[in-house]
């Protein structure tokens, strides 16, 4: 299965673990005490970085010092035009650096290169996009309440912003959230996953390169049970901003209750792929093959489930196995491969275990099924499951891995019905070539991403976020600074009040 070239790739692995430590302050901070634990590339077995072990006297120090960045105005008082410039300058020292994000973004996550580079390049536009809304955040003003009032509304910077990230997408999802909180005047403390946190390190020190003030991001690394609790918990902290799975997604809110932070939750998926017997099958199949292939499955918007109409099952499902046989899996340094590695051993086997049960149940195994983990590298080739009982572990549960459960539907409302009949909602993929269909089921479904003909795809201009227990709030689009600012309503006397006792 792993199609490698190993002595090309070797030559691009480091020598040793490249030490990464926390950026506080506007520079690299580090400790005699500071542990550091060793990660080793998913896709090649070796050492590759070594991140500092956090402690919640590291993230203090890193939250006192967004909240002096934010209150003596040194970046929420300034103009949206210096803001983005810093945004844009921000977006081409990304670019000027893509080789080296990429290279790190592959050797800890495991994804092919090739993606990585796309990643990194794409995150940038999203830097530029967001540079423009610093200059587009503005309120409101009623001016029909009477001769004597006027009405205000403001757009005002939330404060400290806390944001925790996941480690499929390192910099790409930290991307999304990011320069909107900078946008918005915001001061942030990063807590990137523990598996990944390299990338955001780096971007924190090119921010400081494109003229942030000193303070406004400071990155603290560490185990989420740890620094990503304290800072959920942290009184200083006035809006966490949350991207992983749904049980920490509920701990976090539990956890912001301690001073009723603002929330925002980008949580799991179990993303259907809707296709109807008019739909262009061989367009349908391709995507369906890189809904579940792209980022090894480990991908919150994966399309995981395929709804289908049952006379067009069998036609598609082979089109999609075929086009399957055709992805090269294997090592993530070859620009050629189009999947990579398994983030890691636990991940391995919680993916390999969902295969195990749905053999083990007796689900039809169609196509993949095969895992390898030779050497401490971790490959799982696409898998597809076909008959699956909508109401089972396959259907219902996010495996987060390439693995594809096949379901069918005999009527327009029992389509509807199996692609709702899930706890989550973030996205949904309908194909049909009949307008008033795919209008009425992209009305019904409920996730908070819709695509219609096509999946995966976009730019930062359309929001994104979860329906259920999918998520709370909006990231990206021109909701995503709204997301991070709080509104103030003004009532502006212009003459005399009518007087209470007189
Ligand atoms: P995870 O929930 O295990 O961890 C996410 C982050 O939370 C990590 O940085 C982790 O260190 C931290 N964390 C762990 N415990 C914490 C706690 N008690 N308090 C605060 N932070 C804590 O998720 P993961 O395994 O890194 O990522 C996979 C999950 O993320 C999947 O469920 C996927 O669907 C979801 N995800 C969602 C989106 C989205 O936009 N909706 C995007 C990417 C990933």
């Amino acid at each position: 299965m792993v199609t490698t070239s190993e002595s090309k790739a070797a030559l691009n692995l480091p020598r040793e673990a490249i030490r990464t430590p926390m950026y506080i302050d506007g520079k690299h901070y580090a400790t005699a005490e500071h542990e550091f634990f060793t990660r080793r590339s998913p896709g090649h077995g070796v050492p590759v970085t070594a991140t500092a072990r956090g402690s919640r006297k590291d993230l203090d120090l890193a939250v006192s010092a967004a909240r002096r960045a934010f209150d003596d105005g040194r970046w929420s008082r300034i103009s949206g035009e210096e803001r983005a410039t810093v945004l844009l300058e921000a977006a081409r020292l990304i670019r000027a650096n893509c080789e080296t994000l990429a290279w790190f973004e592959t050797l800890e996550s495991g994804k092919p290169i090739a993606q990585s580079r796309g990643e990194i390049n794409a995150a940038a536009g999203i830097w530029e996009y967001a540079a423009g809304l610093a200059r587009v955040v503005h309120g409101d003003t009623h001016d029909t309440l009477g001769p004597d009032v006027l009405g205000l509304v403001m757009r005002q910077p939330v404060g400290v912003v806390g944001i925790v990230t996941p480690w499929n997408f390192p910099f790409f999802i930290l991307s999304e959230r990011l320069p909107f909180a900078l946008a918005a005047g915001c001061t942030v403390v990063v807590k990137p996953a523990e598996l990944t946190s390299t990338t955001t390190l780096k971007l924190a020190a090119l921010l400081t390169e494109a003229g942030l003030p000193d303070g406004v991001v400071n990155v603290v690394t560490g185990l989420g049970s740890v620094v990503g609790q304290a800072l959920a918990e942290h009184m200083d902290v006035d809006m966490i901003s949350f991207t992983g799975s749904t049980p920490v997604g509920r701990a976090v809110m539990t956890a912001a209750g301690a001073n009723m932070k603002k929330v925002g939750l980008e949580l799991g998926g179990k993303n259907p792929q809707i296709v109807f017997a008019d739909a262009d099958l061989d367009d349908a199949a391709d995507a369906i093959a890189f809904g579940i292939s792209f980022n090894a499955g480990q991908c919150c918007v994966s399309g995981s489930r395929l709804i289908v109409h049952r006379s067009v099952e069998g036609e598609l499902v082979e089109r999609v196995c075929a086009l399957l046989e055709k992805v090269r899996v294997g090592e993530p340094l070859d620009a050629s491969n189009h999947v990579g590695a398994i983030v890691e051993a636990r991940q391995f086997e919680k993916i390999r275990g969902f295969i195990e049960a749905g053999k083990r149940d007796g689900v039809q195994l169609v196509r993949g099924g095969r895992a390898s983990s030779e050497g401490e590298r971790f490959f799982i080739e696409p898998t597809v499951f076909r008959g699956v009982d909508p109401r089972s572990t396959l259907a219902q549960e996010e495996i987060f891995g390439p693995v594809l459960a096949v379901s069918t539907f005999d009527s327009f409302d029992e389509a509807i019905a199996l692609a709702n009949g899930v706890p989550y909602g973030l996205a949904a993929s309908i194909w049909t070539r009949d307008l008033q269909r795919a209008m009425k089921s992209m009305r019904e479904v409920q996730a908070g991403r819709v695509w219609i003909n096509c999946t995966i795809t976009g730019g930062p201009e359309l929001p994104i976020g979860g329906f259920k227990q999918s998520g709370i709030g909006r990231e990206t689009g021109r909701h995503g600074v709204d997301e991070y600012t709080e509104l103030k309503s003004a009532h502006v006397q212009l003459g005399n009040r009518t007087r209470w006792i007189g």
